[in-house]
């Protein structure tokens, strides 16, 4: 992985634009990249995170013009397609991922100056003049993972939640929690400063170091455990916490990125005690429009994740520093 000088993208076709990138971030899922666990072509650019303003536009784009600012979705879809009709556009039929080379449909990325975006009129949205790119940047892939993940999660207001990972997604599910009107929200994690971030957004932090999730939940819920679980770890291990800290009859909401395919998964538990699991890539297009109508309004504060500001020449530190846990998110801008 390197920072390196290659030709601009241009335009394919008269609904793609062309977008100059004002602020990109380092996701999760990059660094699956960066470790080779996620198939990559040599020379591809990588990025799915990424803001900035539309500097051309194909004829047939109608939803933006030069000069807009725009925040991208991570994954593009094509809107016309069963799926897309039904509004399960992360089940596009053509679903293609932006940097993560040809295995994901050869789209460019965004840790670049410039990223063309196919189907622009769906898969970018238009940022309120009131928003700011750090507050921007996330709504296409790890605030609308977030909501999709307490979405799912079922939460009625005084419900109890448990999100397990406090890592940037983790965060994202906890801020978007709160929306719901729970009576409290555990953090488990076992990184201080994450913790220490997720205490400051109101969340009661639990370090499996310290005490065992399980029982300190059981201990604030008389025994019964957490209504709704949100998991965005996507380790087995993980999984099993979400399951062991929801109560009989509570719903697990997974959100993180499997990691270990071929664990066991514990359904005996999950049919024993009534659990309603779900999953899933996150449906993003069906969130961004709200989550930003809500950045504006002052309800959501997702640049709180940000620990590093990098110039996209920094880009090999910025990997360093996310993949050793130094930082919480690390921003780039070119
Ligand atoms: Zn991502
Ligand atoms: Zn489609």
């Amino acid at each position: 992985m390197a920072v390196s000088d290659v030709p601009g993208p241009a335009l394919t076709g008269p609904c793609d634009a062309l977008v100059r990138v004002t602020l990109s971030a380092v996701c999760g899922s990059d660094l699956h990249i960066y470790h080779g666990h996620s198939p990559v072509d040599e020379g591809a650019t990588l990025g799915h995170e990424f803001v900035g303003v539309v500097e051309q536009a194909g004829a047939g784009v109608r939803a933006v013009k030069p000069g807009d600012r725009v925040v991208a979705a991570f994954f593009t879809a094509c809107g016309g397609c069963r799926l897309c009709r039904r509004g399960w556009w992360s089940q596009c039929e053509s679903r293609a991922i932006f940097g993560h080379g040809r295995y994901f449909g050869g789209l460019g990325g965004g840790q670049a100056e410039r990223c063309v975006v196919p189907n622009a009129d769906l898969n970018l949205v238009p940022i309120p003049a009131g928003v700011g790119d750090e507050q921007a940047v996330f709504v296409g892939d790890i605030l609308a993972t977030g909501m999709f993940a307490a979405e799912r999660g079922m939460i009625c207001p005084g419900d109890t939640v448990a999100v397990v990972g406090a890592g940037p997604v983790g965060l994202m599910a906890l801020m978007c929690a709160q929306l719901y009107g729970p009576s409290r929200v555990f953090a488990i994690d076992t990184i201080g400063g994450r913790l220490e971030l997720a205490r400051e957004l109101g969340a009661v932090p639990l370090d499996p170091a310290e005490a065992h999730p399980q029982v300190e939940i059981q201990r604030h819920t008389g025994g019964a455990g957490a209504d709704a679980v949100l998991e965005c770890v996507g380790q087995i291990r993980a999984i099993e916490t979400a399951i062991n800290v929801c109560r009989g009859g509570g719903t697990v909401s997974s959100v993180g990125v499997p990691s270990e395919v071929n664990a066991d998964f514990p359904y005996f538990d999950v049919w024993n005690r009534d659990l309603t699991f779900r999953s899933g890539l996150a449906n993003v297009h069906a969130y961004m429009r709200p989550l930003l109508d809500m950045i504006e309004a002052g309800r959501l504060h997702p640049e709180r994740v940000i620990s590093h500001r990098l110039s996209l020449d920094q880009a090999e530190e910025a990997y360093r520093l996310f993949d050793s846990r130094e930082a919480t998110k690390v921003v780039l801008t070119p």
